[in-house]
């Protein structure tokens, strides 16, 4: 592990940005935003849903010359929409503040506005983070102390879907990438699992969204996906199935991680040897500032960690690339599996998903968006 930080574990960058910062007091920072769809590219199905667009909310804060970028993706299933997400940008005041320098304080303040609202939440810590980030000239990932060449490969993802379709989509990942993600959690899996053995032997992650009812069951298909090339499960179980899980995870082959089962910081305690790892997404733990100490714990209490991702644009993906060196896995595929993505950024390198050298979270917006306040 390539860290920087102090014994406490968390690098205050903070201060450092405020230093170099005030010297350009007289501006202040200004807030806007977005309503944009994300079109997918094939029609995406998890256990228990099934959709072909995503919306977003896209965020904008200037400062001083300089503008950083944001969004919150809001898959419908939790619960955030682009009208609830644009009522909580309107309470968000950062003339409060002289500066984008003092992450912390102004992320304390975002977090305190209300509760839940996380991809609300995370749309303005991603854009503070990527103006504070070019303020300093730094991306994050070299804030961080990380480094580009610890990058997992990501997982690409393959819904639920006929064995054409899931031959045909597996043909298109074919030398792009170098583990696939497979959706779970039905009497499909089987046959999905075989589908996709039928056209290559890449190693494969499983994802059952929670589909799995039963333990044992659960157990012995964990044994045949291992002898079929799989190499760690995701949220087996019911979210809450917490004995169960931990049974499980006990008893099983392969590492479990937690996703649905974990929002944010506060539930990886809890979740310690119940799963052997934890899924950290910026749109549950409200950004890239939460992600980092999310690691950070999971890794002192001996947990795996894995960053993944909603079906998103670049902006996010970018922010969500910039802290996932040295993680054991990477599910960040969400701009590959869009048709109109409005950021360049990080890009599928060799099957890895690479941060662009570019300060804060590295992107640019590569048409015009209409940001309004
Ligand atoms: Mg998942």
């Amino acid at each position: 592990m390539l860290f920087t930080s102090g014994e406490s574990g968390q690098t205050d960058f903070s201060k450092t940005t405020a230093m170099t910062v005030r010297k350009n007091s007289s501006s202040t920072m200004k807030l806007s935003w977005a309503r944009y769809d994300l079109e997918l590219c094939h029609t995406f199905t998890i256990s228990g849903f099934s959709r072909k667009t995503t919306p977003v909310v896209l965020t904008k804060i200037e400062y001083d010359g300089l503008t950083g970028y944001g969004e919150a993706s809001l898959p419908p299933y939790l619960g955030e929409t682009q009208a609830s997400v644009i009522e909580f940008l309107k309470k968000v005041d950062l003339s409060a503040f002289p500066d984008p320098g003092g992450l912390d304080e102004i992320l304390e303040y975002v977090d305190g506005i209300a509760v839940n609202n996380t991809a609300a939440k995370a749309s303005v810590d991603i854009a503070l983070h990527d103006l504070a980030g070019k303020i300093d000239g730094l991306p994050w990932y070299k804030r961080y102390g990380l480094d580009r060449a610890d990058v997992p490969d990501t997982t690409f993802t393959i819904g639920i879907d006929s064995d054409d379709v899931v031959r045909e989509k597996t043909l298109e990942a074919m030398g792009r990438f170098n583990i696939l993600k497979v959706k779970v959690g039905g009497p499909d899996d089987k046959r999905m699992i075989e589908a996709i053995r039928s056209v290559t032997g890449l190693p494969l992650a499983v994802d059952a969204n929670q589909g799995w009812k039963d333990r044992l069951a659960a157990l012995d298909t964990i044994y045949w996906m291992k002898d079929k090339g799989v190499v760690m499960v995701e949220q087996p179980m019911p979210k809450l199935d917490l004995d169960n899980i931990s049974r499980l995870t006990e008893e099983s082959p392969l590492p479990i991680f937690a996703d649905e089962s974990l929002q944010r910081l506060a539930d990886i305690e809890r979740l310690k040897g119940v799963f052997s790892g934890i899924n950290i997404k910026l749109m549950k733990c409200t950004g890239m500032r939460e992600a980092w100490r999310m690691r950070r714990v999971a890794e002192a209490l001996g947990m795996k960690v894995m960053m993944g991702c909603m079906t998103e644009t670049s902006c996010a993906i970018s922010a969500a690339s910039q802290l996932c060196s040295g993680m054991d896995f990477a599910d960040l595929d969400g701009a590959l599996l869009i048709s109109n993505d409005c950021f360049d950024g990080a890009r599928l390198q060799s099957g890895k998903i690479i941060a662009h050298d570019l300060p804060g979270i590295g992107v640019l917006p590569n048409q015009k968006i209409n940001f309004a306040h």
